[in-house]
């Protein structure tokens, strides 16, 4: 079986500020039907926390933020506070990930 392999350089990196689970690496659509990859925190599935999927651009961004004060050890952990802020102020980016998330539709 051939696997495709899809690697980022902060897979396996990631821990949520909101429940400390693992953040994963993962594939969706966007509203176009092409293929992105997220990341998603894995308290999700247990439903324990309510992180928005985060598009990769702005979870490097925040992370991009973090090196200026993160220091980085060979064991590279960021949680990603500052992309959950982005994506609870950038709506219009989220929007499409989450049509279930209803409560901002008045601010467009
Ligand atoms: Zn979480």
């Amino acid at each position: 079986m051939r696997r495709r392999k899809h690697h980022h350089y902060l897979k396996g990196s990631l821990w949520c500020a909101r429940c400390s689970s693992r953040v994963w690496y993962v594939p969706g659509k966007s509203h176009t039907g092409e293929q992105h990859f997220y990341f998603m925190c894995s308290g999700r599935q247990k439903h324990t926390c309510d992180l928005p999927y985060l598009k990769i651009a702005q979870v490097e961004r925040a992370v991009e933020d973090n090196y200026t004060t993160i220091t980085l050890s060979s064991d590279l952990r960021i949680r990603i506070a500052a992309a959950m802020r982005a994506a609870v102020t950038d709506s219009g980016t989220t929007d499409s990930l989450m049509r279930t998330h209803s409560r901002d539709s008045s601010q467009h």
